[in-house]
């Protein structure tokens, strides 16, 4: 049977497995997520999900918001007992899970094969050592490498999160994590700027004035060169900005957050697309210019507010840009008037 949709059935276990809890997360907050899962809990959420879903969906189920691996043997496997019924009745596909990198083992990858895992996505957030250090992550570089390794050689696909603007970032040491990242050949990333929220050790920081949040326009732009970066090495990006939750605008403190950011990301690509094709035009007297592009890139292209064309005319002292939406597919062509 074909699948149309692809379903995530999201089940949050706020910080079990973890050793502690690293300056900048609170799961409990970010996911909305506020009391400790439970195998009866687990239970409800995955028959209360497979209720509604329909036998046509591609189906995963989801382990999100802690480190799952880190989590004592008895109690994961319990977890991953609960997902087989619906992954031998070929209701799911197979179940995804986070953890971190010091949590990974051939013993514990021999587990998850064994239950259906299909997908590890591992939290990496930088490979430089002094981030991971003032970040306070407990693991080091060496953990990353050996525990993709061992995923990559599992059968199981690698994804790999990280986070841009930790403490003691910076430009180039987040470009040379997405190198280093791609040398690590996941099969996908997930990108999050940092955002300080309520109730951790970097909020402390932050109030204290000892740490400072990257501006909104900083984070669009380190994280359109970086997905640039992933694009061209062939790396599917599965999300640029935390996911938003009943909770999470109203615990964020401080930091480049936006409810849509991964558009804006888009947005700003397609713009430094646009002015190149324009830095090549010969615009003579022309004072009017019309970009034709495809239904589904219009609001990316236009930008939030529309931004990008106000910066288009102000760049090129333009009286009015046409935007029409007339092409079935490409990005955009850029005609004189
Ligand atoms: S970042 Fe990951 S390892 Fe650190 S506290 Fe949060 S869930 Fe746990």
């Amino acid at each position: 049977m074909n699948k149309t949709r692809h379903i995530n059935i999201p089940i949050f276990i706020p910080h079990m497995g973890c050793p502690h809890a690293c300056v900048f997360c609170n799961q409990k907050k970010i996911s909305g997520a506020h009391s400790r899962q439970t195998p009866m809990r687990v239970k409800e959420i995955l028959e209360e999900s497979f209720s509604t879903i329909s036998e046509k969906d591609d189906v995963e189920i989801a382990f999100f918001g802690g480190s799952f691996t880190g989590i004592p043997k008895e109690e994961m496997v319990t977890y991953l007992k609960l997902a087989q019924p619906y992954i031998k009745a070929g209701k799911a596909n197979g179940i995804r899970l986070s953890t971190r990198p010091d949590t990974i083992s051939p013993h514990i990858l021999n587990i998850l094969n064994n239950y259906g895992v299909t997908v590890i996505e591992l939290g990496v957030q930088s490979l430089d050592p002094e981030v991971l250090l003032m970040s306070k992550r407990g693991h080091n570089i060496e953990d990353v490498t050996i525990a993709c390794s061992l995923i990559r050689n599992s059968g199981i696909s690698l994804g790999i999160q990280t986070m841009l603007g930790l403490p003691e970032d910076n430009y180039e040491k987040a470009l040379r994590t997405a190198k280093a990242v791609i040398e690590l050949k996941p099969d996908m990333v997930r990108i999050y700027p940092t955002l300080v929220i309520k109730d951790t050790l970097l909020e402390e920081y932050y109030l204290e004035g000892k740490y400072s949040p990257l501006s909104l326009e900083q984070a669009v732009e380190w994280c359109a060169d970086i997905l640039l970066l992933y694009r061209e090495a062939g790396i599917t990006v599965l999300r640029i900005g935390l996911q938003d939750s009943d909770t999470l605008e109203s615990s964020i403190v401080a930091g480049p957050y936006h409810p849509a950011f991964g558009e804006l990301v888009e947005s700003r690509i397609l713009f430094r697309k646009m002015v190149q094709s324009l830095d090549s035009l010969q615009f003579h007297n022309s004072k009017k210019i019309i970009i034709r592009t495809c239904p589904q890139l219009v609001s990316k292209l236009v930008g939030q507010k529309r931004a990008n064309i106000e910066a288009i005319k102000e760049k090129y002292s333009l009286n009015e840009v046409v935007v029409r939406a007339d092409l079935e597919d490409g990005e955009f062509i850029i005609d004189m008037a």
